[in-house]
């Protein structure tokens, strides 16, 4: 019998399209593996939405391993550690995987080519990041000409189907129980509103898709408005590779039209994020440009934002878009798209609470939580990134909220005041918020202090 091949899975937990282990399955028998390894991306470790994501997606591709006979080995610590003690157990000299970006995966693939043949295989973006470049031949650095540089690769490759065959080693490796790693919440089970709102796994996946198919046309006029169900709501899947960008984009790329165009720019986004990881490692930790650091009220000068911070997090700021943002983040794992910039603006410049403490939060209790993109648009609405909106751009939170007709959300996610008109939901007159908290700082005083803050900041 000819050796096993290991297939080591990470944000790619799918069958089809999943050319790691295509090529695995043509080679020999095959062995996919997951390493829960929680120290190697530090304070980037999973939080907890993405926890109880990462088990049942982890149990749905088992199930669907499982069907082909096949199965999950499961082990924890150490992903180059433990992948060679697999490798040794089963006898196999070759690891397949598909390529990750994030900085502590590509430490992990560099150990591991030290020590045994990787194969890396690429497949979770519609190009690998660096592949389009600039005429003298750099990685850009700005979304706009990327896109459309990237647009003139497209369409991707055809996506690959699942493998004919999946053979078995004559021995499989010892595996941990997945409910050993207590990765759902148990004491308390906050995820009651996360299990009502999502359905995971490849299947779950590509039923979303097909209902999306439908959608798409719709999208440049849905995607904004909060109240909509207008967007695909399909990150975390393609966040954990239970979808492919190639196989959405074959999907829908036969659907012409203005909503499909608007769409496939977003998906570029996705990709964009990727190339601004690879070339800036930190991005999602330190701000990119210089200076920005005096503007954030800050402990260590003596500021205290933790209660501020907090009344964010709960989502009692007392404006209600923030609020009904940040709720609807906390029941559900996931946030429409207008509304965190909304929330992530009021944060930065509002509540002049630097955006590091955002980003954690949103990594911690969003269910696409995605190192690249997540940083990415914390630095592009806080201004500091490489392509970013300009800090001075100070959003009207009230004022979004009536222009993208936010009343339903709003009764939706801040019940206390669900019973006002759509004129008064939006910014309601003290009298009328009954438990509901007044305003933490009023919009035009808000907007002064982060102004003057920037400006102190300029002049040293
Ligand atoms: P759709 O509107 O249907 O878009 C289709 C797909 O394109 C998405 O599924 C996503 O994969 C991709 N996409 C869309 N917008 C963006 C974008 N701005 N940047 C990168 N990819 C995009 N997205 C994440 O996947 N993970 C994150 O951790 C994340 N953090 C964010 C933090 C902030 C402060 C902001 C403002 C945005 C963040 N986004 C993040 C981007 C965006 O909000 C989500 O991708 C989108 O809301 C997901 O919903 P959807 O699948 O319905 O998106």
């Amino acid at each position: 019998m000819t050796s096993p091949q290991i297939v080591w899975l990470r944000r790619d937990l799918r069958l089809a399209d999943q050319p790691a282990l295509y090529a695995a399955a043509q080679a020999g028998p095959v062995i996919p593996v997951y390493v829960l390894d929680d120290d190697a991306a530090g304070d980037h470790a999973y939080g907890g939405a993405s926890r109880w994501w990462l088990h049942h997606s982890l149990e749905s591709l088992g199930n669907s391993l499982a069907r082909r006979h096949s199965q999950i080995v499961l082990r924890r610590g150490d992903a180059v550690e433990q992948l060679l003690k697999v490798a040794e157990e089963a006898g196999a000299s070759c690891i397949h995987a598909i390529r990750h970006y994030e900085p502590w995966w590509r430490k992990a693939q560099g150990r591991l080519k030290d020590s045994i043949e990787l194969c890396l295989h690429d497949g979770n973006y519609l190009l690998p990041p660096g592949a389009v470049r600039t005429g003298a031949g750099t990685p850009y650095k700005i979304y706009t000409p990327f896109s459309k540089s990237l647009l003139d690769h497209m369409p991707p490759n055809d996506p690959m189907p699942e493998p004919e065959t999946i053979s078995s080693p004559e021995k499989w490796p010892q595996s941990d129980s997945l409910d050993d790693w207590q990765l759902l919440p148990t004491k308390p089970d906050w995820a009651g509103g996360i299990r009502e709102f999502w359905r995971v796994g490849e299947a779950a996946a590509h039923e979303r898709l097909a209902e999306w198919e439908d959608e798409v046309a719709d999208y440049d006029d849905a995607r904004n408005l909060p109240s909509v169900d207008g967007s695909s709501r399909l990150s975390p899947h393609l966040h954990w590779g239970e979808i492919s960008p190639a196989q959405v984009w074959h999907a829908l790329d036969g659907r012409r039209g203005k909503g499909w165009e608007v769409y496939a720019k977003e998906l570029i986004w996705r990709d964009y994020a990727q190339n601004v990881i690879c070339q800036t490692p930190d991005y999602a930790k330190q701000s990119y440009r210089d200076g920005y650091a005096d503007i954030w009220r800050n402990p260590n000068r003596g500021h205290l934002i933790a209660e501020d911070l907090q009344a964010w997090q709960r989502g009692l700021t007392g404006y209600p878009i923030v609020d009904a943002g940040m709720r609807e983040l906390w029941q559900t794992g996931w946030m429409h798209n207008r509304v965190r910039m909304i929330t992530a603006s009021f944060l930065v410049k509002h509540l002049l609470i630097d955006w590091t403490h955002g980003e954690q939060w949103f990594w911690d209790c969003l269910v696409d939580a995605d190192y690249g993109s997540n940083g990415v648009n914390w630095q592009w609405t806080s201004g500091t990134g490489v392509d970013s909106n300009m800090f001075v751009r100070i959003m009207a939170p009230l004022t979004q909220s009536s222009k993208f007709d936010a009343a339903d959300y709003i009764r939706e996610y801040v019940p206390e005041i669900s019973h006002l008109s759509d004129d008064d939901i939006h910014d309601p007159a003290d009298e009328l918020r009954g438990d509901y908290p007044v305003k933490m700082i009023a919009h035009r005083e808000a907007r002064e202090r982060a102004l003057a803050a920037y400006r102190q900041s300029r002049n040293g």
